[in-house]
């Protein structure tokens, strides 16, 4: 249930709803728009809603049918727009992180970091702790790889990503990583979801591979409702029919269909998303057309000898190319409207 206060109501006003609400056992999301204060009410038994209608300070209540409510359009119609620093994701502005598929050394994320900002990124991504399909594949450097990822970010002004597999990394990943990534095998871990959830730094939440663009709500909803509202959604491709020329079947469509029903921020990963090097600039490109709010993209000095994912990580020659085009077509996208398309 939404309760819509009415413009310029008072703190006390908008107290009153709260308690109410609580008293009932509902948790209240209070959400502040440019008009109106809007009250997510979620839990709860029952609730006549005409006893909150009737009070003064209120201007409509509304039921959310979905399932997924703070992460609704209802819940809030504006675009989530969440600022790190001097970067952000969501408005008139496409968030590009690149790094390694995996941190391999001080000296790799060195070479790589210092073209990645010559070309304007803010955020550098490496993974140390690594979710392989084979136990015997690259685990990752674990902590260490996190110092490497802190000293190079800082050293380049930089905003760290990586990627969190169990609760217990929480308190040490902490003091190394800006922006907390949950991968793809994780996205209905719900225990980790709720832990991420009490965090107070953004979280990009990555699409499992057979999950429905529903079931992605919801799992970006529990992060939500443990009171994490810094949420980027993060489409990796799912598992299609053929995947014998790309690694996934990238959907691009989850763009503007996120966007229709939630307000969350919406990046695509071209990398994982087709699996081929080749592939990543068209991808990258349309999803800027679709209303990507930015691009996750793999970049190693050396792909061929990368410890992983070589074969869908764009040399630093092909990724300097790529952020001029973008460039380009930002400046089309950007120039006339708020949001793309
Ligand atoms: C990654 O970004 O390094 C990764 C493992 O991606 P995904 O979770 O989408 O497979
Ligand atoms: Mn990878």
């Amino acid at each position: 249930m939404l309760i819509v206060m009415k413009p310029s109501v008072s703190e006390a006003d908008i107290q009153q709803v709260v308690g109410l609400l609580e008293a009932k056992g509902f948790d209240a999301h209070v959400s502040k728009g440019e008009i109106n204060t809007v009250i997510g009410a979620v839990g709860g038994k029952v609730i006549d809603k005409r006893g909150i209608e009737l009070l003064e300070s209120v201007q409509e209540v509304i039921k959310i049918t979905s399932s997924y409510k703070l992460a609704s359009r209802a819940f809030q119609r504006e675009d989530t727009i969440i600022k790190i620093g001097t970067a952000q994701f969501g408005g008139a502005e496409l968030a590009v992180i690149a790094g390694p598929c995996a941190v391999e050394s001080l000296e790799q994320l060195e070479l790589i970091a210092d073209k990645l900002s010559k070309c304007g990124v803010k955020f550098l991504r490496g993974g140390a702790f690594k979710p392989r399909t084979s136990p015997y594949a690259f685990q990752g450097l674990g902590e260490e790889g996190l110092k490497y990822l802190r000293q190079v970010a800082d050293k380049y002004n930089m905003y760290v990503v990586s990627e969190i597999m169990d609760i217990s990394q929480i308190s040490m990943m902490i003091k190394y990583v800006d922006v907390f990534q949950v991968g793809a095998r994780n996205m209905q871990n719900f225990k980790l979801l709720k832990a991420v959830g009490k965090i107070n730094k953004p979280v990009i939440l990555k699409r499992g591979a057979a999950a429905t663009v529903r079931e992605f709500l919801l799992a970006a909803e529990h992060i939500m409702h443990n009171g994490n509202s810094n949420v980027i959604l993060c489409e990796r491709g799912i598992m299609g029919v053929d995947s014998h020329f790309t690694r996934n079947t990238l959907d691009l469509l989850a763009v503007p269909v996120i966007k229709k029903y939630s307000h969350l921020p919406v990046i695509i990963d071209p990398s994982h998303g087709t699996g081929r090097r080749y592939l990543i600039s068209p991808a990258s490109k349309a999803a800027l057309v679709i209303g990507a709010n930015g691009l996750m993209i793999e970049v190693h000095h050396d792909p061929d000898n990368a410890y992983s994912d070589g074969a869908q990580s764009l040399t630093l020659e092909l990724f300097t190319a790529l952020m001029q085009e973008l460039k380009e077509l930002e400046n089309v996208i950007y120039k006339t409207q708020n949001t793309p398309l």
